[in-house]
């Protein structure tokens, strides 16, 4: 069994997946006009369907609906969610507290996509259920490296039947701007740098980075009419084949277009960092990066030359420099 801490929250991380956080949550009163006016009132909302029972009645509702992104509120906490004392235990925040335990003490939400089923109107009573469905493997963001947790609720009326569902994904991270910590003495040396984001890698691209890895840049060909893309994809723009090969570029290109990024600073890259489209010379272009020369003295236009390089020990990635340098 390795030591290694990160492996060993992994492992913890992984008994999380797919489990309920607690019982399922009742909310502390039914689907209610008031409640509906103050919100329609704090978000400026004046649609008569919500707020005016005489128009709601001539609607297709046949009286006052809730506004449906009122979802989630039907069921939260009170001002006990201000209270960490008060908070409800749950298997949702003992995750959390396991993560803060390892140093990813923050938490931001980045993703919230709910799903309405019906309309809920005044006297129905939810009842939400959350599961944490999904966590990532470590990333590193611009706020910090960490962890995106996917949970999901599904709320439910008083009969049982799913009214809708809500996915939550919050990024729970070590701030990048804090202190790194002090190297413990049984690490022996300065915190590891982090590593570049993970480009996604699955059954349509799986080849294309296997390929690359060879240290040589492949493109992907229609087998019907020849024609190059890039990104890899299933089927050809032209003519909408799904037969294809691939060729290897011969290593030269053009800017056709580029950015400088200053900021923000991803944790892995360094800044600034000019990010270019290249048109290749077999026809098709490929967003990458341009080094080996100061970003103000790239151009659109100028002449490239492929360098497929190795970064961060276990990825390669192509890069252009200037040709000729
Ligand atoms: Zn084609």
């Amino acid at each position: 069994m390795s030591s290694d801490p990160k492996q060993e929250l992994e492992r913890k991380l992984k008994a999380y997946v797919g489990v309920e956080t607690g019982p399922p949550t009742p909310a502390p009163e039914p689907v209610n006009e008031s409640m509906i006016r103050h919100w329609c009132e704090a978000m400026g909302d004046e649609n008569p369907a919500y707020i005016d029972a005489a128009a709601a009645a001539g609607t297709v509702h046949g009286g006052i609906v809730a506004p449906p992104t009122m979802l989630q509120g039907w069921t939260l906490m009170g001002i006990e969610m201000a209270d960490p004392a008060k908070m409800r235990k749950n298997k949702q925040t003992e995750l959390h507290e396991l993560l803060s335990s390892y140093g990813y003490t923050s938490v931001v939400a980045t993703n919230c996509d709910q799903t309405y089923v019906r309309y809920l109107r005044p006297g129905d009573r939810l009842t939400a259920t959350t599961v944490i469905e999904s966590i990532s493997e470590e990333k590193a963001t611009a706020l910090g490296i960490g962890y995106f947790i996917n949970t999901r609720d599904v709320y439910r009326d008083q009969d049982g039947a799913e009214v809708g569902s809500m996915l939550f994904r919050v990024l729970k991270f070590k701030p990048a701007q804090q202190p790194q910590a002090a190297p413990s003495a049984t690490s022996g040396g300065a915190p590891a740098k982090p590593t570049r984001l993970k480009p996604p890698r699955g059954h349509d691209n799986a080849w294309w980075w296997d390929a690359l890895a060879t240290g040589a840049l492949p493109i992907q060909r229609c087998k019907a009419c020849g024609v190059l893309r890039h990104p890899p994809r299933p089927m050809c723009g032209a003519c909408q084949s799904v037969a294809w090969d691939h060729v290897f570029a011969k290593g030269g290109g053009t800017v056709y277009s580029y950015t400088v990024l200053h900021h923000p600073k991803f944790p892995g890259y360094d800044y600034p960092l000019v990010c270019a489209v290249i048109e290749l010379d077999e026809g098709t272009r490929i967003v990458s990066n341009v080094v080996g020369c100061a970003p103000a003295d790239v151009t659109i236009g100028m002449r490239v030359a492929l360098s497929v390089a190795p970064v961060d020990g276990g990825m390669t990635l192509p890069f252009f420099r200037p040709a000729g340098s």
